[in-house]
């Protein structure tokens, strides 16, 4: 009996036993499966977030690939010879394939005066118009161009670097307004040649630093290609010792400006004048004291025109200017004034010349009412200074079309000395 009763409580506990184990293992693995399934959904999170994250990084692989391919061309047609607004709107587009901004600016910089112009704007108010003057010191642009880094807006508000919000940049528009994220300097050497600003961009790079850096990049090189070119066409172009355009320049000019003229119906003036007993100036104080007047006299001249006004040495002391969209009466205006000014100057050794002062004889002609091409309206201004010298020089006269010869006009003026 009693060893019926010891199994029974034997049978018992071990029954109470296995219950209760089976209970911490039911727990156990409870736990272990939340544990699992909280693992699975945390990788399942993962894999959404990789995903996501693949899919961009192949967009910006394509985008990238696609924005290489383009790039040889890109710098290609950066390099050619362009004119500045062309490199602008280039470089505008190579902006656009990378980040889809809504916003574009790019500056331009006339490093003598210290200053960015802008040259190219997408997406900004017409309060800002191209060719706003930014000064190096003014706003996040001012301060890409004296630092010459690339900046983010978080930069700029991480950096104490002294900005402060809101500035007015080319003295009336609140820079703040603009909604720039991104901005890259050109540059050479130490020169800032332009500054470029994005904002709102669809697309946002990881590297979008790296990225704005290859476009200021290439624009640094094509503006830097474009100064040399330019510089050296303007010296192939300009007389060593006046510092005026060449005969050949001047033209090739004309016939450009009288193709201009007749397509848009504008008027257009020549006046050609040169310098009186020039002669008798070298022989009296040297051929170098002569070459010293001519660079005075040509900068005088300079100093009195427009800054579309073409100034050329045409001969030794024989200069032609240019006068588009001026009327003859308005050229004889300018042209009396320059001489004006010529015979109220003080030059070296004045006293020693015939009339006691350096002066000049010129004449005028104007296209359509003189001649109809660059040859005869170059002929018709030379008649004019033949006939200013003609009656004793210091003089501009217009040209004016014969119908006599020179001894029948003098026949008419001895007959009727009024006319
Ligand atoms: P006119 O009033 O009739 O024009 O008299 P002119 O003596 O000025 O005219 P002419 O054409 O007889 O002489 C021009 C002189 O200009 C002759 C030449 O020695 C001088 N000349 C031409 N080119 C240069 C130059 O580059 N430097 C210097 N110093 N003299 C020059
Ligand atoms: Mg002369
Ligand atoms: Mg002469």
């Amino acid at each position: 009996m009693n060893q019926t009763i010891f199994l029974l409580v034997g049978a018992g506990i071990l029954a109470l036993g296995i219950t209760a184990g089976m209970m911490v293992m039911r727990r156990k693995l409870g736990s272990e499966v939340s544990r699992l399934e909280s693992r699975l959904r945390d990788m399942q999170r993962h894999e959404d977030e990789n995903r996501t994250l693949l899919t961009e990084a192949q967009a910006e692989s394509q985008n990238l690939s696609s924005f290489l391919v383009m790039l040889p061309d890109l710098a290609r047609q950066l390099n050619s010879h362009l004119d500045r607004r062309n490199i602008a709107q280039l470089l505008a587009n190579a902006l656009e394939h990378i980040f889809d901004p809504s916003r574009i600016l790019i500056y331009f910089s006339r490093h003598e005066e210290k200053q960015l112009y802008l040259a190219y704007k997408k997406g900004v108010s017409e309060t800002v118009p191209l060719g706003l003057k930014v000064g190096y010191n003014e706003g996040m642009t001012g301060w890409i161009a004296e630092s010459r880094q690339v900046m983010d807006k978080d930069d700029f508000h991480g950096q104490s670097t002294g900005l402060r919000r809101g500035a007015r940049i080319g003295g009336r528009v609140n820079e703040e307004q603009l909604g720039l994220d991104l901005l890259a300097p050109m540059s050479y050497e130490d020169e800032c040649l332009g500054v470029i600003c994005i904002g709102g961009s669809a697309r946002k790079p990881s590297d979008q630093k790296r990225m704005i850096k290859l476009v200021s990049d290439l624009g640094s090189l094509a503006l830097y290609n474009n100064l040399l070119y330019t510089s050296f066409q303007a010296m192939a172009n300009s007389d060593a010792l006046t510092k005026m355009y060449t005969k050949r320049y001047l033209l090739v000019r004309l016939g450009s400006e009288i193709h201009r003229a007749e397509k848009a119906n504008q008027p257009l003036s020549v006046f050609m004048f040169d310098i009186d007993h020039f002669k008798k100036y070298n022989d009296a104080h040297g051929h170098l004291a002569g070459d010293d007047l001519l660079r005075m006299l040509s900068k005088t001249v300079r100093h009195e025109l427009r800054e579309d006004d073409v100034a050329a040495r045409y001969g030794g002391e024989e200069f032609v200017v240019l006068l588009p969209g001026i009327r003859k009466a308005e050229a004889l205006t300018i042209a009396e004034k320059i001489r004006r000014t010529i015979e109220m100057t003080r030059f070296p050794n004045a006293g020693t010349q015939p009339l006691g002062k350096v002066t000049i004889s010129g004449g005028v002609s104007t296209l359509g009412e003189d001649a109809k091409t660059s040859s005869e309206l170059l002929k018709a201004a030379d008649d004019a200074l033949y006939e200013s010298k003609q009656r004793g020089r210091n003089l501009v006269l217009p040209h004016r079309i014969r119908y006599l010869s020179d001894e029948e006009e003098e026949e008419v003026r001895e007959a009727d000395p009024v006319a």
